[in-house]
């Protein structure tokens, strides 16, 4: 069911370079929208009075926030003010410019971190402040919490249609394939392809290899995330997943297959598991009538060429 149109609007993708909002840009060229992007030259996300600026002279009708400092779990435990600081301002900023100029709906992304750690699984969105955080990403997980909150407040006080969608781990063209910085799936595509040139006989995986995480490709959640600018309008964000999850160990296996390595596979238990598990609930988005379209090994395979052909 639909109950807004985003037919004809302007609509300002903020985080446009990012893995998330390039999918967005990618996904409403399907759509009769006009997208609207900023560079950062331009506009320095984290600077409110750029932020109003900006907002002001151009007018969105809707706005996607997928701006943010992200990282994997070392570069989240080694930058927290990085993680915390950035976010806060960024989120901060564009929400209050939006309402200010009259932006009729936002939809704010957050993250499946936002969750306790102990959680109880599938994790269901009134999970939410339920419990203590896991420490490696707590200053992105209390950044996002923050981002919900005043999404919600601007709801409450001022009946502002902002809405908020909560991802799983995603993964896809235009990721950080860094290795002291990415996430999992880009170091484990990286590090199998770079394995496999060398002829090693070995790929190391940082911790046990037992955590088990959910992915979903980050096209299918540019489209879900349409579709809840599209169908959704209440306080509760919503979860964007597959529903899904896989050991890290599997994933190491499926990227080594797809990849083409077949060395052995060792553990650096020097480096961190982080949270145990962290599968989302997709109840909530499934009965809004939206479900992924790509599974893992066929995004893994689309991910994969994506990165040889932007190696450099
Ligand atoms: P998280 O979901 O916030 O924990 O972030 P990550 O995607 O960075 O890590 C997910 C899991 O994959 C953790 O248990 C990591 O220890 C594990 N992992 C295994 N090998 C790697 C690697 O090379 N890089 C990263 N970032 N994580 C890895």
């Amino acid at each position: 069911m639909m109950n807004y149109s985003i037919e004809r609007k302007r609509v300002w993708v903020a985080g446009h370079r990012g893995m998330v909002g390039s999918a967005l840009v990618r996904r409403l060229q399907l759509e009769n929208c006009e997208v609207l992007t900023v560079s950062r030259s331009e506009v320095d996300l984290k600077d409110q009075m750029a932020v109003r600026a900006w907002t002001a002279r151009e007018k969105p009708d809707v706005v996607f926030l997928a701006a943010a400092k992200v990282g994997g779990i070392l570069a989240n435990d080694s930058y927290p003010v990085d993680f915390l600081y950035d976010n806060l301002m960024i989120e901060a900023n564009i929400i209050e410019a939006a309402f200010r100029n009259g932006v009729e709906k936002l939809c704010f992304l957050g993250s499946s971190c936002i969750y306790p750690k102990f959680a109880e699984q599938p994790i269901v969105e009134n999970a939410l402040l339920t419990g203590a955080l896991e420490p490696t990403n707590e200053w992105y997980a209390i950044a996002k919490i923050a981002g919900i909150k005043l999404a919600q407040s601007y709801r409450k006080q001022h009946g502002a249609d902002f809405i908020s969608a909560m991802p799983t781990n995603l993964y896809g063209p235009g990721d950080n394939f860094d290795l002291n910085s990415s996430h999992v799936m880009p170091a484990l595509i990286r590090k199998a392809h770079e394995a496999k040139l060398r002829n090693d006989k070995t790929i190391t995986v940082w911790g046990t290899g037992k955590p088990r995480r959910e992915f979903l490709h980050v096209d299918d959640c540019a489209d879900a995330c349409v579709h809840l600018m599209k169908s959704y309008s209440d306080f509760e964000h919503v979860n964007v997943g597959s529903g899904e999850d896989v050991t890290i160990l599997e994933l190491t296996q499926l990227v080594c297959e797809v990849v083409g390595f077949k060395g052995e596979i060792v553990h650096d238990l020097s480096k961190p598991d982080g949270t145990p598990r962290k599968l989302m609930s997709a109840d909530k988005i499934r009965s809004l009538g939206w479900k992924p379209s790509i599974d893992l090994r066929e995004g893994l395979a689309a991910t994969y060429g994506w990165f040889k052909a932007n190696i450099n």
